[in-house]
């Protein structure tokens, strides 16, 4: 067959990286192929340099060329049984035959050692000693990986390395491959969901306890894997976040939010919140798709309410501002949720017009244990309702919990103790039973 005759020819050609002379991303590709077709098991070291922007800013561009000369011919060097490759900028791959976990390990150890000290650099009769850092990864190649696997076990290595790895070296062991693997799986789920709708919305209806009733309901995404397990947002909103996924999810969202109240006119609940992102209330399109679903449905602006965790608005406060006061005034009011969770600006945070803080969890259990969290947490209170916001107590679950949110003056209360996320019909029928006033969780269980 003419084509794979072509294709072996391709696969011959060795191909160099011109600065380095090493073998390059796909000569590298080629020998991944050999080893995997041959069933070998290759030991794969990933050499990534670290601030080399940093070092071609500090001492010139060409001393930052040297430097990857430098590492490039230590690593062709450093063991014959190895072969090095220039990947990209600032990677650089090596690969070898099948070896123990020990003599593996060594040899990262002594990669490491280099890295430690600096690099002596000539150039135009100057000498430059040059200190450079760098990410070292290692694996095994399995023979049954494909292209895909490695690609996506460098990225996943890489972010864990940036996370957490403190020694400098990092083996992709079986709990690294589960992960892995369990990313994989959840961001597929995701993507077809995202494809076929298939997300459900639950709502959690929140109290108010100045009105003794409750007063709104948050959405919350409910998604179950093709295979029918259940996968948690807490455990696939981050992903889908940093894989551009969540724009389509909360569109898809809103659209359910607004069409379930269009079919409930007399919900006896003022309003329902939709989680979104800091970053999308700067897409363009955001107003006009709002009032678009709006509209679609015959919702009034009032009834929608958008919470935004503060870790997603990272910058361009203004712009922010802008946009909410728009929607505000179409009634659509804001809450911000989460917090205590961010490190973010105060500030800056509260120069937006929220209309409701929403305490998250972990600051609500600050109140379980000790006077001085009932009083740091009153405290926040008082500073909160005298710049006019009202809060939301998150992750209520216990009747001393419910006393401690009355005594520290909350204003509205969301958790298990009152009700779990739930399906719109039963939340409907939920709320058809305790229209309000005057209903605890005592008489409520009275009721039951
Ligand atoms: P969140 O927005 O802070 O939502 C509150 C979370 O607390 C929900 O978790 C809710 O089920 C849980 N919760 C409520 N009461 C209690 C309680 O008494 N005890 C405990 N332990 N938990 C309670 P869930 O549904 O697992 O959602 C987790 C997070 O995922 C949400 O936190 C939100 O950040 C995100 N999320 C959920 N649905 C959506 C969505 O439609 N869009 C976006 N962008 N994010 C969503
Ligand atoms: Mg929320
Ligand atoms: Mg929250």
């Amino acid at each position: 067959m003419g084509g794979s005759k072509m294709e072996d020819n391709v696969m011959k050609e060795v191909t160099h990286d011109a600065l380095t002379g090493l073998r390059d991303w796909g000569a590298f590709f080629q020998d991944v192929k050999k080893s995997v077709t041959m069933s070998r098991r290759s030991h794969i070291v990933f050499v990534q340099l670290l601030q080399l922007k940093r070092i071609n800013r500090k001492y010139n561009i060409h001393v930052g060329d040297r430097l990857l000369g430098e590492v490039a011919d230590y690593l062709d060097k450093l063991d014959t049984n190895y072969t090095a490759y220039r990947t990209n900028n600032s990677r650089f791959m090596l690969m070898g035959p099948e070896c123990s976990r020990e003599e593996a390990d060594g040899m990262l150890v002594r990669i490491r050692s280099r890295f430690q000290e600096n690099w002596e650099i000539a150039y135009e009769g100057q000498k430059y000693d040059v200190q450079a850092k760098a990410c070292l990864i290692h694996f095994f190649l399995e023979p049954m990986d494909t292209e895909l696997d490695l690609l996506d076990k460098m990225n996943h290595a890489v972010s864990v390395f940036r996370a957490k790895e403190r020694k400098g070296i990092l083996f992709f062991n079986e709990e690294l491959n589960a992960d892995m693997l369990r990313k994989r799986y959840i961001l597929n789920e995701v993507r077809y969901a995202v494809e076929h709708k298939t997300f459900q919305a639950f709502y959690q209806p929140i109290y108010d306890c100045n009105e003794k009733r409750f007063v709104s309901a948050e959405s919350l995404i409910r998604l179950y894997g093709r295979d029918g397990t259940f996968l948690s947002p807490g455990e696939f909103i981050p992903m889908a976040e940093e894989n551009g996924l969540i724009d389509g999810i909360s569109w898809i969202m809103l659209e359910k939010v607004c069409a379930f109240l269009g079919e409930h006119p007399d919900l006896p609940i003022d309003a329902i919140s939709v989680n979104m992102t800091g970053q999308q209330i700067l897409d363009a399109t955001f107003t006009r798709r709002i009032e678009e679903n709006l509209e679609k449905y015959g919702v009034e602006g009032s009834r929608l309410r958008i919470e935004i965790t503060e870790r997603t608005i990272t910058d361009d406060f203004a712009e922010v501002r802008k946009v909410m006061e728009y929607l505000s005034e179409k009634g659509i009011q804001f809450y911000l949720d989460d917090f205590g969770t961010g490190y973010s600006n105060l500030s800056s945070m509260l120069s937006l017009p929220f209309e409701v803080i929403k305490f998250d969890q972990s600051l609500i259990r600050m109140m379980d244990g000790t006077d001085k969290g009932q009083r740091t947490i009153g405290l926040l209170a008082d500073i909160m309702h005298e710049n006019d916001y009202s809060i939301v107590a998150e992750g209520i679950e216990t009747a001393g919990q419910v006393q401690n949110a009355f005594e520290r003056n909350l204003d509205r209360i969301q958790g298990y103790y009152y009700a779990r996320p739930m399906p719109g019909e039963e939340l409907a029928e939920f709320l058809a039973k305790y229209p309000g006033v005057e209903k605890t969780r005592e008489n409520m269980s009275e009721d039951a």
